[in-house]
């Protein structure tokens, strides 16, 4: 009480004396009087050097009011009236007392109503008292008594409480009729209530003590007692006084609180691998579990109470991101808050920081900051979980490493396959030309079968490069799709004719429809299709189904579903020799065959399958295949393919070389003298005006002269390049030529240099008559 105050008070004190017999008093929440009315003390026949600073209950309330001290712990209601009897062994007042509970202290407004000193007064007041007296103690939620000290615990007083406790009447227990000791202490609890009271009556001191009782119902029932021991003059116990309130609820709440706090710590401490610390609102830590000790070191004695988390994190971090959050909240943020500016606005907070241990030493952790609320959505903490993440870091830096050397290695291969690419298929280029120049012209039969032979042989070999290269140069990412208006029908017969020479004597046609799974295409069907990678994959499947039937047929099955947008299915079908079962799973696999007998007879290097598949995949299709031992195989695959309007028209492919070759003019650009010949031979052949240029300067020159349709463009000469050389002829030629690149430089980057060059095509070497026409009929049509 501020100084003010107490002047207040004592202001009010003999204003309420002098006015109206009454007396004050204000007393602090342990009983201790602070204020009284010193000039009452002896009409109330109290001792007025024994009343500021000592007890309440020492003189004014003793007794049977000495066990509701403190009010604070055990009163929880600010307004609690009451009438106290008051008994000096010289004098008897009787007085009126209210009790308020004023801004943390207590006062006690007392009215003395009577001096019962003089035997004189009528026991009607006395009566009307005791009644009153009686009614408040029944409001009490409990039970007020006054019994002796014994076993039984005889009771010389209980209040109606009684009834609401434990069943009995009042009348029942002050009967002695029910022993409080035998009939509702059980058993078990007997012994311990005797000896907890007894030891506090021993020490002068309160006894506060839990207990089950039996009710009269047979209820078994948690209780809480306070009481005192009433002393005589010479020290001997003449009672106990005090009250009992039913503790069942607070026992029930108080067990279930222990057993939820138990299995929280459980799961905090098991969580031993993980930081979680709870903070209060100003971020003094008040949980600290096994995980955080483990982690960082610290004890949670050490830091629980004492410590905000500011003292695990580095500082100079909490400074940076304090800086952040400034700028992007509009606010200023620091310290603690850096950490729960995003929770306490209702935002997940989760960061990489830094935490520092005892030590000094620091690892990287992944922390989730979220803010802890009660039922009514106010914060009354802030949470932290936190995982180490130094493993995890360090799997990202290795796959990271790994990944640049998987790159750089990557990047090796693709030199080394261009480089292998040009130096394999160079020396084919003129070895097959040639022979197969030879071969149109060729009448003597000896020399016709020996350049047949280099010719089968070099194509071999030819094929197994091309196999090894295509194989390692598919890849999903990189692979480019180049969908094109394809009229299926025209396409499906262009690639019949064009393997039809690989029979191998089998009857081979185009069937139109794939029985019920796909239906017949119309024979105007036209859809966009990248027909090279499709090519490739036919061309597979159709030679394998040569290879593996001896003789039969084999067919090409050609079919449409309107699903999805539109599926093309194709099948390839022979009367072969079939897979066996058990290989069923594994013919995909790379460099798998069948049996080596099969591989010498039919030759192969088993990665056509392969590619197949990994076409296959960059397509977006899906690929299965049927095959009975003896019976023949059926290899399907079913693509995604948007329908087009509009045709390429029917004409024949000799109808097309027709209109397309006559007065096309090319000019090939090629620096090996065996290789330009053998162009321009197939130029001739299919009636093209052909002129020549040895290497890039002269290209330029001979663009300046003449006008040509298209240049076929070598990229690797000396001195000039065919990039270089192109774009010369770009530059300084009035009308644009088609530049179609050609080299043996077959992977993805050159292609993507020569389109990015303007080159519009790409014709890989070596180059073939067939190859040549197909590449010139695609780009006439864009004149
Ligand atoms: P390869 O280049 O050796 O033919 P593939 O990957 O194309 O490689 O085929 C792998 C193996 O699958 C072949 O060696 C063969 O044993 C078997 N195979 C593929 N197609 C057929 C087929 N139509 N009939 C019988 N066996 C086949």
């Amino acid at each position: 009480m501020t100084e003010g105050e107490s002047i207040r008070f004592k202001r009010l004190t003999r204003l309420i004396s002098e006015n109206f017999g009454a007396f004050f008093a204000v007393i602090a929440l342990d009983g201790k009087i602070l204020h009284f009315d010193l000039s009452k003390a002896a009409i109330l026949g109290l001792q007025a050097d024994k009343l500021i600073g000592y007890p309440v209950y020492d003189q004014i309330l003793p007794g049977i009011h000495r066990e509701m001290w403190p009010l604070s712990c055990e009163v929880d209601c600010d307004c609690f009236p009451l009438v106290v009897e008051y008994t000096k062994v010289d004098k008897t007042v009787l007085w009126d007392a209210e009790i308020d509970l004023v801004e943390g202290n207590v006062i006690l407004l007392g009215n003395v109503v009577e001096d019962a000193s003089n035997q004189s007064k009528s026991y009607d007041l006395l009566a009307e008292r005791v009644r009153r007296h009686d009614r408040l103690m029944g409001n009490l939620p409990g039970m007020v008594y006054r019994c002796r000290l014994d076993r039984d615990w005889t009771m010389e007083y209980v209040s109606e409480g009684v009834v609401a406790l434990t069943g009995y009447s009042r009348e029942e227990l002050q009967s002695g009729e029910i022993s409080w000791g035998e009939d509702l202490i059980i058993a078990e609890d007997r012994d311990y209530t005797w000896n907890t009271v007894l030891e506090a009556l021993s020490k002068q001191e309160a006894f506060v003590l839990y207990y089950r009782i039996k009710t009269k119902s047979g209820a078994i029932r948690t209780i809480w007692e306070r009481g005192v021991g009433i002393f005589d003059a010479e020290g001997k116990v003449t009672a106990l006084e005090g009250f009992i309130a039913n503790a069942t609820p607070l026992v029930e709440a108080q067990s279930e609180l222990r057993i939820t706090n138990t299995k929280l710590n459980n799961i905090l401490n098991a969580a031993t691998e993980t930081v979680v610390i709870m903070t209060d609102t100003d971020g003094v830590i008040t949980t600290f579990n096994r995980g955080a000790e483990k982690l960082l070191h610290h004890r949670a004695e050490e830091m629980v109470g004492k410590e905000t988390p500011i003292a695990i994190h580095e500082p100079a971090e909490v400074i940076t991101c304090a800086e952040e959050l400034t700028a992007e909240l509009g606010e200023p943020v620091s310290g603690f808050e850096t950490f729960v500016a995003y929770a306490r606005r209702g935002l997940p907070d989760r960061r990489v920081w830094t935490f520092v241990r005892k030590d000094g030493s620091k690892f990287k952790v992944d922390l989730i900051v979220t803010a802890v609320r009660n039922d009514d959505g106010e914060i009354i903490g802030f949470l932290w979980v936190a995982e180490d993440i130094t493993n995890q870091l360090q799997v990202q830096d290795d796959l990271r490493l790994a990944k640049e050397r998987a790159e750089a290695s990557n990047r090796a291969k693709d030199e080394f396959l261009a480089v292998i690419s040009h130096e394999m298929r160079t020396p084919l280029n003129p070895i097959l030309g040639f022979s197969n120049m030879l071969l149109q012209d060729c009448e003597d039969e000896e020399a016709r079968e020996g350049l047949e032979i280099i010719e089968r042989s070099a194509y071999k070999l030819l094929h197994q490069i091309e196999d090894i290269l295509n194989f390692i140069g598919i890849d999903k990412q990189k692979t480019k799709v180049e969908l094109k208006p394809t009229q299926v029908w025209t396409y499906s017969h262009n690639v019949v004719r064009d393997l039809e020479s690989m029979s191998n004597g089998n009857e081979f046609s185009v069937v139109n429809g794939c029985d019920s799974l796909a239906p017949a295409i119309d024979k105007s069907l036209t859809v966009l299709l990248d027909s090279e990678l499709t090519s490739q994959i036919l061309s597979n499947l159709i030679t394998n189904a040569f290879k593996f039937t001896l003789r039969g047929k084999v067919c090409l099955h050609v079919g449409w579903r309107d699903e999805d947008g539109g599926v093309l299915r194709y099948e390839v079908s022979d009367t072969g020799i079939g897979i066996p079962r058990d290989k069923h799973d594994t013919i995909f696999q790379p460099f798998t065959q069948v049996e080596s007998n099969y591989t010498r007879r039919y030759e192969g290097v088993g990665l056509g399958l392969a590619i197949c598949s990994k076409l296959i995949e960059v397509l977006n299709g899906r690929m299965a295949f049927q095959s009975e031992i003896g019976v023949g195989s059926t290899f399907w695959f079913e693509l995604p393919a948007v329908r087009v309007d509009g045709t390429n028209g029917e004409a024949t492919a000799e109808e097309m070389n027709a209109q397309l070759f006559s007065k096309f003019r090319v000019l090939v650009v090629e620096d090996n003298l065996d290789n330009r010949k053998l162009i321009v031979g197939f130029l001739q052949k299919i009636g093209a005006d052909v002129m020549t240029a040895p290497d890039g300067p002269t290209a330029v020159e001979r663009c300046r002269q003449y006008d040509f349709h298209v240049v076929l463009m070598d990229i690797s000469m000396p001195e000039m390049d065919g990039f270089e050389t192109t774009q010369q002829i770009f530059a300084g030629c009035s009308t644009e030529p088609k530049v179609i690149a050609v080299t043996a430089h077959a992977s993805e980057d050159v292609k993507q240099k020569c389109a990015a060059m303007g080159m519009v095509d790409f014709l890989p070497k070596p180059v073939t008559l067939e190859s040549l026409r197909t590449v010139l009929e695609s780009h006439w049509s864009l004149r």
